[in-house]
This record gives C-alpha cells, structure tokens and sequence, in this order.
C-alpha cells in the first residue's frame, strides 16, 4: 500500500523537480510547475502522515533502538527548519545540555518524526519570536521541549489536538495547512517509547510541548511494541 501510493507520487515530484530545473520553462509556467511540486509535497507529507497513523492504530507499529548521535540528528533537522525560519523571519534557538550524551539509545525514525512535528507546528504556529528546542537528561530519560511564542493553544483543546485530525480551528478558511495528525503521532510513538508528551501554553503567548522519553535500555528487551 505505501509502495503504491508513494511510488508515483514521488515520481511526479522528480519530474516537476527535472522541469524546474531544466531553465526551459517560461516564467508562467515555472509558477505553474511550482505549485505543482509544493502541492504534491504536501500530498505526499499526508500520504505519510496517513500510513504513520494507519500502521500505529494497526498496531503494527515497530521500534529500532540504535545508538543515535542526537546532537548530529538535532543539526539536520535544524537545517531543514531553517527555512521556515528564514521565511518567517524567526529566531531558531537549540540546546543540548551536557547531560545528554554523544550516543542516545532509542529508535531514531520515531524520534525524528517527533521533532519534525513539533517544531514545524512550531514555525506554523508562530508570526513572531522564536522556535526553542532543548533537551537534557534526568533520571535515564531524555527530557525533549519544543516550545514558541506563537499563538498558542486555548485550555479546553490541550487534550483534545493530541486526537487524529483535530485541529483548534477547523473552519474552511482557516490560515494553517495540516492534517490534524501530526501530535496524535507524537503522543502515539511517545506512548510506544513508554514516554509521556504533555502541553503548557498561553493564548497569544506561545506553547511548550514537553517530551520524556526513557531510554531504549528499558524497552529494549520487548521486540515489539504497540
Ligand atoms: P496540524 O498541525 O497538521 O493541524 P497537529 O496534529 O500537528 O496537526 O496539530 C493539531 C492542532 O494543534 C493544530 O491544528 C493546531 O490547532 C494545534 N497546535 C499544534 N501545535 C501548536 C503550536 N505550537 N501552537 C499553536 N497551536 C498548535
């Protein structure tokens, strides 16, 4: 199914990437094209989004501890979210305490995938400020908060956006892109870790997402975990 579904997906991306590339389209059609590529990245970010989710409730969801070189991990994501910043015109902050070690036990796609989510909320969720990510140890759990002087998030939906496609506003003119899936993967893959993901915020002045997740010595022994 996500062969499927990927495969041609990915390769009108390629072949919009080709075109794009080529300098032999006019400029109408550059514009064209572009829209064409960002839409099929959004498409393809949902397509992923609704596999996450699918394989998660299907409990077929598997984890790979490895030793992950977390602060190596923390700077590829940076770069890839610099551009939000850049475009947004917000400050991006990191930092990695020295209780962290240089090798971090834990399934690195999962822990991937929960920081791309909460710092692009992050920079989707904010016109103003600054995007903060730090982590440190504390008792064997790595101790991750992603936190932004966004618009934050009203009292009564605290619980309620960590469900699949619940979103503050749902409306039809809403101004933010999404799915509504993204946090209820994180809370999904926090909970297969054994981990807890929890939210404090204030309206108009921002959120932090707090993330505990202990490390992959304490799981590790069961093979799969659902
Ligand atoms: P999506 O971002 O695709 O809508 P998510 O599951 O990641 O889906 O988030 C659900 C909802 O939670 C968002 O639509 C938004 O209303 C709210 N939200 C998440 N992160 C933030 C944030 N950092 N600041 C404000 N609201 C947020």
């Amino acid at each position: 199914m996500s062969h499927e579904l990927r495969t041609p997906l990915n390769a009108i991306i390629g072949f919009l990437g080709i075109m794009l590339m080529s300098g032999q389209l006019n400029e109408r059609n550059t514009f064209l094209a572009g829209r064409a590529r960002a839409n099929s990245d959004r498409l393809l970010r949902l397509i992923n989004d609704i596999l996450d989710i699918s394989r998660i409730e299907a409990g077929r969801l598997q984890l790979y501890p490895v030793d992950v070189e977390v602060r190596e991990l923390v700077r590829r994501l940076k770069d890839q979210m610099s551009i939000f910043a850049e475009e947004k015109g917000l400050h991006m902050k990191i930092q990695i305490d020295d209780s962290v070690p240089v090798y971090v036990r834990i399934d690195e796609d999962a822990l991937t995938k929960i920081l791309t989510n909460l710092l692009s909320n992050g920079f989707k969720f904010t016109e103003n400020g600054h995007v903060a990510l730090n982590m440190h140890l504390e008792h064997d759990n790595l101790v991750i908060a992603v936190s932004d002087t966004g618009i934050g998030i009203p009292a009564h939906m605290r619980d309620i956006i960590f469900e699949s496609f619940r979103q503050v506003d749902s409306s039809m003119t809403r101004q933010h892109g999404g799915s509504g899936l993204g946090l209820a993967i994180v809370r999904h893959l926090c909970t297969a870790m054994q981990g807890t993901v929890i939210v404090d915020s204030k309206v108009g002045r921002g959120s932090t997402f707090t993330v505990v997740l202990p490390l992959a010595t304490a799981y590790e022994k069961e093979k799969s975990i659902t």
